[in-house]
């Protein structure tokens, strides 16, 4: 069985057809969605989808859309993590490096998050684009003991080393489909059983020959038989790890 560690189903992409995304998911052998809050006014909705058994939902303020967050949001966060013991990790948050003019912004309320995260003992959820090597060395000093996800790992493998070291894991998602990720796919390789986790990020990150079309969680399974693909093993077996993975860092109820 698979889960989707990394997914936007409360987004208004999913309003038209939600249930039938989720049944989709589920025939194609997904058992349970990961549903990251990407700011204040998404937290709600996401909550509502974490009381369903088949999802676990997270909360926070995503740097790609700094502007709309205010600081009092932070305490906010605080107070909703601290009010609802079912949220299983601070996120999604982290850095986008694409968005030079808002870094300073990103870094603060990141930084917020990360003492969030350790003050309530949950893991992270990070966004890191063009900041791998700047995020590792703030993940080191801040030594999480419940550590986190690397959602959409792209990036060396020495990078992949230093988050595996701290003891976080990698989301494997889309980018692993496109036969031109020569490096990401040496990645791949490499990692160890007990390092990474499966993910959609949908509706964002289409898979390989679904280019401009939404992304929809259903398709994990094609993302699993990517990496089975690459690293030599058994789409039962890469199944079989992640999913222990993820139940391990979100600290989910073993498999029903
Ligand atoms: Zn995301």
């Amino acid at each position: 069985m698979l889960i989707d560690a990394h997914c936007h189903l409360d987004f208004a992409a999913f309003d038209p057809d939600r249930e039938a995304v989720i049944d989709a998911a589920r025939r194609a052998g997904v058992e349970h969605f990961i549903v990251p809050g990407t700011m204040r006014e998404r937290w709600q909705p996401v909550l509502a989808l974490g009381e369903r058994a088949q999802f676990s939902v997270c909360a926070g303020l995503h740097p790609y859309f700094i502007d709309q967050h205010q600081a009092s949001d932070l305490a906010e966060l605080d107070s909703l993590i601290g009010g609802h013991p079912d949220i299983v990790a601070v996120g999604e948050c982290g850095i986008d490096g694409r968005f030079e003019d808002t870094l300073e912004a990103q870094w603060r309320y990141f930084d917020t998050q990360l003492a969030l995260a350790k003050q309530h003992e949950l893991p992270v959820v990070v966004h890191c684009v063009k900041a791998n090597d700047s995020v590792a060395k703030r993940l080191r000093q801040r030594a999480l003991a419940h550590t986190g996800l690397i959602h959409a790992f792209s990036g060396s493998y020495e990078q992949a080393r230093k988050f595996i070291d701290l003891g976080y894991l990698l989301g494997l998602g889309g980018a692993v489909t496109y036969s031109r990720a020569k490096r990401l796919h040496r990645v791949i390789r490499a990692l160890p059983d007990d390092s990474f986790v499966l993910e959609t990020d949908s509706p964002d990150m289409p898979l390989s020959g679904y280019q401009g079309q939404r992304n929809e969680p259903c398709r994990v399974s094609e993302v699993c038989n990517s990496v089975a693909a690459l690293r030599d093993q058994t789409v039962e077996q890469v199944a079989a790890f992640s999913s222990a993975n993820a139940r391990r860092l979100f600290r989910l109820p073993p498999e029903s």
